[in-house]
């Protein structure tokens, strides 16, 4: 038996370096991707716990395990926190990520080759809602929905008409490339008319809608799915949330339909991110980050851009840069020279492909984490108007990385303990 437990920079120098490695770079760079964000150090803590040693298959009083005297009260407290924090009848903790949580849905209510629906992945839908590559675009008959040609918004008539013609089984009405909010009541209507079960999918939004700055579909979707890392905040994982009635059908397919046995550690983590998005500075982070997204989208029309629908209604902007005369690719390397992290992303309609398309998307999840607001928009607007001018000017990258550097140190991030 070792007499001594090693410190992580005892035992393995190398990796401790490189957490050190990506601490740093998180603190002095700016954080764009609309789907990441900082969990807290409280957050951290849970997530790096002994509850990842425990093996506890199965649901809180009905384990195949003994020893569930704690993880039990752990299970037991993140689902009544997340029942209070979204009003949900029903929650399930267990899902290992997002895109395992979508695939209970489909197999709660679907069997293979059953037609589904969900926004095609070019138009801002996720893999997982039915395209191609994906195994639910594989084992499913996928029919996707897009975005009208007019406005770039999602054409409820379309979906309507798919609809009533494929009379799926499953529509999903969710996002990962969206800038506007989702009209969940139209969605059931639709779903009603021809027996279809609604899955919503907040995973980018689920920090909006706890903290009231974007309409929830509890109450109105049958499931609703969501990662717990994003705009939530928590540590990566997911959770499904759904009516009393299909309680059973989700239950059994995350354990033993999909999974084995549940990681504690993060059901610990999401049970502490949803204690903390319980508080009123969680509302206000929520509705912060929507006036910096507004903000910045400000920024960029007044310096000639061109943003898809023309501007945003939530946490995230897709600029269409084909006005500017630069890639989406060239612009994301370019700005990560500069500090500011973002990825290139298709645009409604894209001519280009996947991997070098003519957008760019961009969110504020994490800057306003910061404690970001107005000034800093606008400074970040002008940055971005300056590295799409000059994407290969290496010099006036490294200096606004300088200038970005010097703003991130008065805007510590949570968990970033070297910041
Ligand atoms: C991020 C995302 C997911 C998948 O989450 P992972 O944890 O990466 O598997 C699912 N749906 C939507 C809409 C997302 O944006």
């Amino acid at each position: 038996m070792p007499t001594r437990d090693p410190s992580l920079a005892e035992r393995d120098p190398e990796i401790a370096r490189l957490i050190r490695e990506e601490a740093e770079l998180e603190a002095r760079t700016l954080r764009l991707i609309p789907s990441e964000n900082y969990a807290s150090r409280a957050v951290l803590e849970a997530s790096g716990s002994v509850l990842t040693n425990k093996y506890s298959e199965g649901y809180v009083g009905k384990r195949y395990y003994e020893g569930q005297a704690v993880i039990d009260q752990v299970e037991a407290l993140a689902i009544a926190r997340l029942k209070q924090l979204f009003g949900a009848e029903h929650v399930n903790v267990q899902p290992y990520s997002g895109s395992p949580a979508n695939l209970a849905a489909y197999l709660a209510f679907c069997q293979p080759n059953d037609p589904i629906m969900g926004l095609g992945l070019p138009f801002g839908g996720h893999l997982t809602h039915g395209w191609n590559v994906s195994i639910t675009g594989r084992y499913f008959k996928s029919v996707p929905y897009g975005l009208s040609p007019k406005d770039h918004r999602i054409d409820l008539d379309e979906v309507r008409r798919l609809a009533h013609e494929h009379k799926p089984k499953l529509i999903w009405c969710g996002t990962s490339a969206y800038p506007r909010t989702l009209d969940f009541p139209a969605f059931r209507a639709i779903a009603d008319e021809v027996g279809a079960k609604l899955c919503a999918d907040i995973a980018h939004i689920a920090g909006l809608v706890v903290g009231g700055a974007h309409p929830s579909p509890i109450g109105i979707a049958d499931v609703i799915t969501t990662t717990t890392h994003k705009s939530l905040r928590g540590p990566r994982g997911a959770v499904i949330m759904c009516k009393q009635e299909h309680a059973k059908e989700i239950d059994r397919a995350v354990f033993p339909g999909l999974q084995g046995g549940p990681h504690n550690h993060t059901t610990a983590a999401i049970a502490v991110a949803a204690k903390e998005a319980m508080t009123p500075e969680f509302k206000a982070y929520a509705t912060n980050t929507v006036a910096n997204a507004k903000a910045l989208a400000e920024g960029l029309l007044g310096r000639g851009f061109t943003l898809v629908t023309g501007g945003t209604d939530n946490h995230l902007i897709l600029i269409d840069l084909t006005s500017r005369g630069v890639t989406g690719k060239v612009a994301a390397k370019a700005l990560d020279r500069a500090g500011i992290c973002a990825n290139y992303n298709a645009v409604p309609y894209d001519t280009r492909k996947p991997f070098d398309p003519s957008g760019l998307r961009i969110g504020t999840p994490a800057v306003t984490s910061r404690g970001m607001g107005a000034a800093e928009m606008s400074k970040l607007a002008g940055w971005i108007d300056e590295v799409v001018k000059a994407p290969s000017d290496d010099a006036l990258s490294a200096r606004i990385a300088r200038e970005v550097e010097e703003v991130c140190k008065s805007f510590p991030a949570p968990g970033l303990l070297t910041a």
